[in-house]
């Protein structure tokens, strides 16, 4: 009990910093002194075998670490709570700490503790914080681990727009330590959390405070930067210094190696986006200590670039992940995932979040994607300047587009053989490479005229890229390959890392070393014969090194020249001057080699940094690669065909399919369909289909599937469909199911309204719009009224492109109001004896019913209940079709202010 009072009192007075460092034992002294320095980070402090923790920090990392909590004597501060964690686990116990969002220094000891006199030095090696880490094993192969940092403030506004002379808008940065990216843009606030949430940084640098007092919330340090960013990310105040300009221009300047920023399209006016890229280089040089991560560039770019989605939007069409339990299984990232090296699972998760709005680049890569699907080109197969209509009817049931595989097989060889080459090139870059990194570059390298060769007949831009890797990679291979063991050791200081035959000093070492067996026999064959006595063997260990043993009954008889070394149970130890030299020899040998090791190692290290760039860039151009083998693997597995993208603002589909509900369902069962929507006059296809039909029909599946199709059109790969022509989108916007958000205050309803709100102030008339509801969180009536004037708002207002399903049946009655623009649909059944059968097929017209009641039998709702609701339901059925009539007249008057295009 006294202690942990002792320890809790210590506690408070470390972290109010108060403590009198005077007090303590010189060991804690030392740990205050660097805690001191690392204000906010858990410092991992290296005693023995073991790196402790102290203070809140102990008490922090048993809880999350699920280790004992101890405690350690201070002198006069008392017993002090201490927790530890095994050297050789760090890297396990740290990616724990980090997934906290915690900070981490690591603080090693810097002389051998059996030499050092008194305190053994200490100093921090490593800082490592979520958005730092470039250690592999902290690192998930298949995503990016952004760091990203965020400056708010007003700019001029666009002279055009009426309103304020300044706006208030965001300059946002962030970058990839391991994979050396940089990129930089600016948002209005209103895209920032939108933004932030593609993006995922592990960590966010914003302005603010770096002392927190216990129990002050984060937020109020924060008080510039909205509290949603400050809850959703593991932010890192950085103090005004951070953002000075002239401080942060000089550090961009020296980190990318130029004299201007204008290269990169930042001049004085983008001073916020400056900002948050300066604020960025201070936190890296403050956290790397010496070796600063390379980047070769900063990459600038625009939101409209890409098709705008937010956060919700993305979440439900379940791009990366399920909306029900975050799996990544179920995603449409997980069907197109076909890839074969860590730099293509990357891009590909990049490329499904940001699909393009620029249409050279998305053709592009589908120029790229035919190529793969037809080399060879003698297959008869399906050619995008055909019409895939013709080629392709009923998937499912027979017929099957005729690919050629070739390459793409020879690529499934050869690809999975390249390794990490972007993170490796990093690590070179910062001459960080370990000796298993080396060979894992070698191999890789290795790969690259191979997979030039199988490209050869290859025409299009992206695979043009690849026929063809900067020749200076033969140096690179032929450097480690003259240098490197063939099997090399993770760690440098195991030694055996330099190839025989490299350097004569290093053979001539090694072989003394590899003489020692045999010189130990021979000694201790002179020995048995000088002596006499045959119990008499030579050896050596690890920790008393050479020795003559002796047993005991013998050990009597040894000659002068014998000095004792130890004593064990039967038997002595001793040695003798020859034997103190030759053991000084191997000893001297045995550092000089692994110096020399380390020497060579570094030599080559040398050799190869100034190629780092150069591995980064076969890295970008196979990674691109793998990602468009991955999408024509599964276009050609899954029968998807070229879209036909164009400046239009119509959309048609034919037998489209959702690309991950088709994949759980037998082969042949997802049942496909048309869709067809475009705005004013450019077709007959109507700018808004009202989708009825009863519950579980297959509505909401529907239309997500256009969506997804335009994502994958606009990403640059094939569609799930036997015909796709679409105008290009500029956003996609979707309200789909609304929960609760009681944390934000809000309730269902309204959180379906923010939705709605957002949608139709957003979208353009170049969107597409899912709405799968609106208004079922009020009443009857209120609900019927906001959809009618959405449905209203979105025709003539916004001319989006819209699916719209709902069980507002009233809603079918605006397909009279709006000729040519609305249109009802509805999912097909077919009905028997009570029971209903689910055909999925959407056809012009109207549904009468939702079968909700057949819906909850089936799912189990007790009968009682069911046939009770059918009862009321035919009561309810007779009085309301004497009111629909009346709301019908009611709803359809016309809305004067409404412009129709
Ligand atoms: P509710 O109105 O209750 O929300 P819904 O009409 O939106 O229902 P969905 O959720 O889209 O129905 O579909 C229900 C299930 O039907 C899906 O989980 C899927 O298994 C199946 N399904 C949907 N569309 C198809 C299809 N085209 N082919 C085969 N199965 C389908």
């Amino acid at each position: 009990m006294t202690s942990l009072t002792a320890a809790n009192t210590a506690y408070q007075t470390l972290h109010s910093f108060q403590v009198d460092a005077a007090q303590a034992t010189p060991m804690v002294r030392q740990f205050l002194e660097v805690k001191r320095q690392y204000p906010g980070v858990m410092l991992l402090y290296r005693m023995g075998d073991f790196y402790e923790t102290f203070f809140e920090d102990a008490i922090t990392a048993a809880r999350l670490l699920e280790i004992t909590l101890t405690g350690r004597d201070a002198g006069s501060l008392g017993r002090i709570p201490m927790a530890g964690v095994p050297a050789k686990a760090v890297d396990q116990y740290t990616a724990r700490l980090l997934e906290h969002r915690l900070k981490v220094a690591i603080c090693d000891q810097m002389e051998d503790p059996a030499q050092a006199k008194g305190l053994v030095a200490r100093q921090v090696t490593r800082v490592l914080s979520p958005g730092t880490v470039t250690e592999s094993a902290l690192l998930k192969s298949d995503r990016n681990n952004y760091m990203a940092a965020v400056v708010l403030g007003p700019v001029e506004a666009d002279p055009g727009k009426a309103g304020p002379a300044k706006v208030q808008r965001a300059g946002l940065a962030y970058c990839d330590v391991s994979t050396g990216e940089f990129w930089v843009t600016d948002v209005e606030m209103s895209q920032l959390s939108g933004e932030l949430a593609r993006i995922q940084p592990a960590e966010l640098l914003v302005p603010g405070r770096l002392h927190r007092p216990p129990g002050q919330p984060v937020a109020e340090l924060l008080p510039d930067v909205p509290t949603c960013l400050t809850e959703s990310y593991s932010c890192t105040p950085l103090p005004p210094a951070a953002y000075e300009d002239r401080h942060t221009h000089r550090l961009l300047l020296s980190m990318f190696r130029v004299s201007s920023l204008e290269g990169y399209g930042l001049g004085w006016e983008a001073s916020l986006i400056l900002r948050a890229a300066g604020a960025i280089a201070h936190y890296l040089k403050e956290t790397f200590l010496e070796t600063l991560p390379a980047f070769d560039r900063i990459q600038r770019y625009f939101l409209n670039d890409t098709v705008a989605m937010s956060p919700t939007v993305r979440k439900n069409l379940e791009l990366l992940s399920t909306v029900k339990d975050d799996r990544y299984e179920g995603s449409l990232l997980s069907v197109l995932n076909q890839t074969h090296t860590s730099m293509g699972s990357r891009l590909l998760r990049q490329w499904v979040s940001q699909p393009l709005t620029h249409l050279p680049e998305i053709e592009s890569r589908l120029d790229a994607i035919e190529e793969l699907l037809h080399s060879g080109g003698d297959s008869g197969a399906y050619s995008a300047k055909d019409s895939g209509k013709d080629i392709v009817q009923n998937i499912g049931q027979n017929s099957v587009q005729q690919y050629s595989a070739q390459p793409r097989q020879q690529l499934a060889e050869l690809l999975p053989a390249v390794y990490d080459l972007e993170r490796l090139s990093v690590r070179l870059a910062s001459a960080n490479v370990s000796p298993r990194d080396l060979l894992a570059l070698k191999i890789s390298l290795q790969k690259l005229p191979q997979i030039a060769q199988c490209m050869q007949s290859f025409k299009s831009f992206h695979l043009l890229r690849v026929q063809a890797f900067p020749p200076e990679i033969v140096q690179v291979v032929g450097l480690i390959e003259r240098a490197l063991s063939d099997t090399p050791p993770v760690n440098l200081k195991e030694g055996g890392v330099i190839r025989a035959g490299y350097h004569p000093e290093l053979d001539r070492l090694r072989q003394l070393l590899e003489g020692q067996v045999q010189w130990l026999a021979e000694y201790e064959e002179s020995l048995r014969l000088e002596t006499g006595l045959r119990s008499l063997k030579v050896n050596h260990n690890q920790a008393f090194g050479f020795y003559i043993e002796i047993s005991r009954v013998q050990a009597r008889q040894v000659p002068e020249t014998f000095h004792r070394k130890q004593t064990l149970t039967n038997a002595e130890r001793f040695t003798t001057d020859r034997l103190k030299t030759y053991e000084a020899e191997v000893m001297d040998a045995q550092s000089r080699v692994l110096s020399l090791e380390q020497n060579l190692f570094s030599e080559l290290r040398s050799q190869l940094q100034p190629y780092a760039a150069l591995v980064k860039e076969c890295a970008h151009r196979v990674a691109v690669l793998d990602v468009l083998q991955s999408l024509a693997q599964v276009a050609d597995d899954r029968q998807y065909v070229r879209p036909k993208l164009d400046e239009s603002k119509s959309l048609h589909l034919e037998n489209v399919r959702h690309p991950v509900v088709e994949t759980m369902l037998p082969v042949g069962r997802f049942v496909p369909n048309a869709c067809s929507l475009a705005h004013g006059a450019e077709s007959d296809a109507p700018q808004l289909m009202i989708i009825t039909g009863p519950n579980m029909a297959g509505k909401s599946t529907y239309m997500r599937q256009v969506a997804l199709a335009v994502v994958l059109a606009q990403m640059g790969s094939f569609v799930p469909a036997t015909y796709a022509r679409m105008g290009l989108v500029d956003g996609i916007y979707t309200r789909i199911g609304a929960v609760d958000d009681l944390a934000a205050g809000q309730s269902t309803f309204m959180v379906e309204m923010n939705e709605t709100a957002q949608i139709l102030n957003n979208a353009t008339d170049r969107s597409l719009v899912i709405l799968d509801e609106v208004g079922r969180g009020t009443s009857t009536y209120d609900g019927v009224a906001i959809a009618w004037s959405v449905a209203e708002f979105l025709v003539s207002n916004v001319g989006a492109r819209t699916l719209f399903a709902t069980h507002y049946h009233e809603l079918n009655a605006l397909e009279a109001v709006y000729p040519g623009h609305i249109r009802n649909f509805r999912v097909c059944v077919t009905e028997s004896d009570d029971e209903i059968e689910f055909l999925h097929t959407v056809e012009p017209g109207a549904a009468q019913k939702s079968y909700g009641i057949q819906v909850a039998r089936m799912a189990g709702v007790p009968a009682l209940v069911t046939q009770r609701a059918t009862a009321r339901l035919n009561a309810l059925q007779k009085k309301a079709s004497a009111i629909l009539e009346v709301n019908k007249a009611a709803l359809t008057e016309a809305s004067p202010q409404l412009r129709l295009f």
